[in-house]
């Protein structure tokens, strides 16, 4: 490996995950100030909520790189979650440097990019598991880990200026069913070495203990699944293609065979067998021919334990799943766990099961159906004891998180800690580790498919409109600006009122509206915007009054 300049730094700078848990977005950048090099560790999206109604997708804004984009080496993924890989599809045409993953994840992404209609120009090299690759001053060596997902892979990151361990998503499985096990004895060599820093999985730093094994949970699933009677439905992470294996075991032991219910469940099955996984079993039942085996002999593998609307097992506890149908005497198994800001969402799909007479099965009452793909205090332990960092660096977590994660390592005697915030530049060496730089870091909203700012104009009023309604008025003038017909003023989520009827409400919001276009001079009468703005604001200021709200009014100036 060449030698370090003297000018030489190397940076840490997370653009997304960092104060959050999702859309993963690291840079590492290596060289003098003015000409550094970069590498994009992940490209990971977030999933809106209430707050953001009419957004699903939620993207890191790249601005920062996208200006470098020339200096990127590589774009890195770790695995395929969607909080490491779903901004790809979206954000590789800013950035255009080559993808490199594992087979599997590179097999999804691949699809992703088909689907965007770029896999043609976005070529993705694919990395054996534990193999290295070089990007200018930047070694990388992949390193087998354990998670929720199959080929979860830290970083080994060497530079001239030292080396980092990235270690994405993690836990330590003694026996996660699919796929190696954690790489001990390279984390170990990379101690050995000397690490200088660590960037680690922070989710689960408040739980104690270990995440426990995927092993367990087959046996677990296997004895809960043994014992019911009726119609099954399972749902879990589609993605997690060893507990989805899990449950077609234990199908398989307890005489019933399997149907697919999700699109993602299909996907993700490709592409385990396209790795080579999951050769050994039955053919899938199409949803089609289930409805003919007997209760007892079928089970359903769903999409939707998040209570996602437009999942599988949405439409089923909706009744408008076109062939799966559950009812009283059948049972439905969560196999997976509440991620937070879904609880809503979650409770009310497992109400509506119920109401049907569907029994549940939930990690709660049944511990042991569902373990978490993130490591717990003693793994965290465990990390830093093999691998002895310098620097201790905190990510994929939310303040809190990462905060706490930071006292564990010092109390763990690693001799620093760092916990930057999305945009802050971190100099890892040469010096003690420090905040060098604030660069600009967001959000970008995927809102029907087009790219938009975050809490854009468009968000901003469809939320204003939700909270207070709409009103519109209308006006036709003539040649003359004189009023030909109008002002007509329509309301769109407003209540009505015995005592004062909407229809006379609006009547009065015309009169208004009419008022206050006549007390326009001549002068602002042919110009449309004044008077837009006119009645505008003397039908807020009378909704104001009337309803104590100010609901969102749109003006139409027709001439004629
Ligand atoms: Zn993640
Ligand atoms: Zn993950």
């Amino acid at each position: 490996m060449a030698k370090a300049k003297d000018t030489d730094e190397l940076v840490f700078l997370p653009l997304g995950g960092s104060n959050e848990i999702g859309m993963n977005f690291n840079l590492y950048g290596y060289g003098p100030p003015h000409a550094r090099k970069w590498i994009v560790v992940d490209l990971g999206i977030t999933f809106g909520d209430q707050t953001t109604p009419g957004v699903e997708v939620i993207l890191p804004d790249p601005q920062f790189i996208v200006e470098h984009a020339d200096d990127i080496l590589g774009i890195v993924l770790t695995h395929a979650h969607e909080d490491h890989i779903g901004a790809v599809a979206w954000l590789w045409p800013k950035l255009r440097a080559p993808l490199y993953a594992t087979p599997f994840t590179a097999f999804i992404l691949r699809e992703k990019l088909r689907d965007a209609g770029i896999e043609g120009e976005a070529e993705i090299t694919e990395i054996p598991l534990g193999g290295t690759l070089t990007l200018g001053p930047f070694d990388l060596e992949l390193i087998t880990l354990t998670h929720s997902i199959p080929e979860p892979n830290g970083l080994a990151i060497r530079t001239p200026l030292g080396a980092v361990l990235h270690t994405g998503d993690w836990k330590i499985d003694p026996d996660p069913l699919l796929g190696g096990v954690t790489d001990e004895d390279a984390i170990k060599r990379l101690g050995d070495e000397g690490v200088l820093a660590m960037v680690c999985d922070s989710t689960n730093v408040f739980v104690d203990g270990v995440a426990g094994s995927e092993a367990d949970v087959r046996v677990a699933l296997t004895g809960l699944i043994g014992g019911l009677k009726g119609k099954v439905a399972v749902s879990c992470f589609a993605s997690n293609v060893a507990r989805m294996d899990s449950v077609i075991r234990a199908a398989e032991t307890a005489g019933r065979r399997v149907c697919l219910v999700g699109r993602s469940m299909h996907r993700m099955s490709s592409a385990a067998k396209a790795v080579g996984l999951m050769e050994d079993i039955k053919p899938f039942v199409s949803e089609n021919e289930a409805g003919h085996f007997p209760p007892e002999q079928i089970l359903y593998l769903c999409t939707g334990s998040q209570g996602e609307p437009r999942a599988a097992l949405a439409r089923i506890a909706d009744g408008t799943h076109p062939h799966v149908k559950l009812g009283a005497g059948d049972s439905c198994v969560f196999s997976s766990r509440v991620i937070p800001g879904n609880e809503v969402p979650i409770r009310n799909l497992q109400n509506r099961l119920a109401d049907r007479g569907v029994r549940l099965y939930t990690e709660r009452d049944h511990p042991g159906i569902h373990v978490s793909g993130h490591p717990c205090r003693d793994e965290l332990a465990q990390m830093y004891r093999w691998a002895r960092p310098e620097i201790a660096v905190p990510t994929h977590g939310e303040r809190r998180h990462l905060q706490e994660h930071a006292a564990f390592a010092r109390d763990l005697q690693v001799p620093q800690q760092v916990t930057p915030r999305n945009g802050d530049m971190v100099r890892l060496a040469p010096g003690r580790a420090e905040i060098i730089d604030e660069v600009p870091a967001g959000r970008l909203f995927v809102d029907a498919g087009v790219l938009t700012p975050e809490n854009g104009e468009a968000l901003r009023e469809r939320r204003h409109a939700a909270h207070n309604g709409v009103l519109s008025v209308a006006v036709a003038l003539d040649g003359k600006s004189r009023i030909v017909s109008g002002p007509q003023v329509r309301a769109l989520g407003l209540p009505t009122d015995e005592d004062y009827p909407l229809d006379d409400v609006l009547d009065d919001l015309a009169e208004e509206a009419e008022a206050a276009l006549k007390k326009l001079s001549g002068d602002q009468r042919d110009d449309d915007e004044a008077i837009e703005t006119a009645m505008s604001r003397a039908v807020k200021k009378a909704s104001q009054r009337i309803w104590g709200r100010r609901p969102v009014v749109e003006t139409t100036v027709l001439r004629i």
